[in-house]
């Protein structure tokens, strides 16, 4: 589960991470009551949506009165923003951040992730901050420092303060990045994090230390020891429409950004037909296990969340039938495309218990499927018929 920015905030308040003071505001004069309430010269309004690179998309904005603080929040609110991480579509903004603004000396960043070759959570630090840190891991890797942090007692103080030199810090500022660095790395562990960043941390021109901007991602499969947390912060309306639907079907399904919609059963068996799709020079859509109890209404509704997804060109249906019976399949895909009809080809590879009668439901279906023999000849086939379709698309589509 991935959390907004204020949200992030009290949680690393709880942890003796400097933060400035915050006030959250629904619309235009809820920001000019916060800017008057902050009682500062300068504000920053921003936008809280879950996607980063909010400053690049103009959702990180100044306001020196109340009024250009309402009118900021308003311009920010009215329209979807768009960030090098929402896609051209963007996303809806329903809240923004007010906060002083400060004179920023300098910016760094200062985060924590699961380092799986060594599996072990680290910290990374870098004086390089503000910016993307994947950019600076690109193009000057040596201005990385990491340490690793051991999962039951945290970051040790020799650790923080060797990173707090790294960085370059002197004097008291040390004891206060020492006490940020040893802070992140207890959030961290005790709420199960995957991600945690700070970026930027800044130093002030008065020589203060403060997390600027901050970013939490939990592991779901944790939820269980967070059921409060996971209540209080989760947010729905930043969750794929696609994906929330999945979970009230109850299937597992993932959206990927290609184009071919797989149908599959058992999570060995989409992996692997994710992996043949990309060997065949395709991309799928999505990761989607329908399980193996999976009733036919459940392989409808299913089909229907594939074929809602616009970007979606063909689609593979890959079923080895073992405790899922294709005939079941077979009904579902069926009355799914009587239900709303079929825009993209599809092709079929049925294998396993009631093979037979499966394929006797869809080839007397008005379905126009395309059958496969094996994995290999599936996935040749719906790259090459999701190819066909992008061809005969007008350009523009
Ligand atoms: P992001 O773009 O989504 O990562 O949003 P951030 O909160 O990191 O803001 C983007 C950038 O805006 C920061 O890197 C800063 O350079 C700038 N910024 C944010 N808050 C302040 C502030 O209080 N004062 C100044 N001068 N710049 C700020
Ligand atoms: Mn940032």
């Amino acid at each position: 589960m991935n959390i907004h920015e204020y949200q992030a905030k009290v949680i690393l308040a709880e942890f003796g991470v400097p933060i400035p003071p915050w006030i959250l505001a629904a619309n235009g004069e809820e920001a000019a009551q916060a800017f008057e309430k902050l009682s500062v010269p300068v504000a920053v309004v921003k936008a809280q949506v879950h996607a980063g690179g909010r400053g690049k998309g103009g959702g990180v904005k100044l306001a020196r009165t109340a009024a250009e603080a309402a009118a900021v929040a308003q311009g920010i609110m009215a329209k979807p923003l768009v960030t090098p991480q929402t896609g051209p579509q963007g996303v809806r903004v329903n809240q923004v951040m007010l906060t002083p603004a400060v004179e920023i000396a300098h910016e760094y960043y200062i985060g924590m992730v699961l380092n799986r070759t060594k599996a072990c959570p680290m910290v990374i630090a870098s004086a390089e901050g503000g910016v993307e840190i994947e950019e600076v891991a690109k193009k000057s890797p040596e201005k990385i420092f990491s340490e690793l942090c051991d999962p039951v007692l945290g970051l040790y103080p020799f650790q923080a303060r060797q990173i707090a030199f790294s960085l370059g810090f002197t004097g008291p500022v040390v004891d206060v990045a020492v006490k940020i660095l040893q802070g992140i790395a207890q959030a961290y562990l005790q709420y199960d994090c995957t991600i945690l960043e700070i970026n930027p941390l800044v130093l002030t021109k008065s020589g203060e230390l403060l997390a600027l901007d901050s970013k939490i991602s939990f592991d779901d499969n944790a939820v269980y020891r967070h059921e409060s947390l996971y209540t209080n912060m989760k947010d729905e309306t930043e969750i794929p429409a696609t994906e929330i639907r999945a979970k009230q079907i109850g299937l597992s399904y993932v959206s990927m950004d290609g184009n071919i919609g797989c149908m599959v059963n058992g999570a060995g068996l989409a992996m692997a037909t994710m992996d043949i799709i990309k060997y065949a020079g395709g991309q799928p859509a999505n990761f989607l296990d329908v399980g193996g109890g999976v009733t036919k209404d459940q392989v409808r509704e299913a089909f229907k969340l594939i074929l809602s997804d616009a970007r979606v060109k063909a689609i593979l249906v890959n079923i080895f039938g073992g405790i899922a019976h294709c005939d079941v399949i077979a009904e579902g895909v069926r009355n799914a495309v009587q239900e709303i009809g079929l825009h993209v080809p599809v092709v079929v590879r049925l294998e396993g218990t009631h093979v037979e009668e499966g394929k006797k439901i869809l080839e007397t279906s008005t379905l126009n499927v395309i059958t496969a023999i094996d994995m290999k000849d599936a996935a040749e086939k719906v790259v090459a018929a999701a190819q066909r379709v992008v061809a005969e698309q007008p350009i523009g589509n």
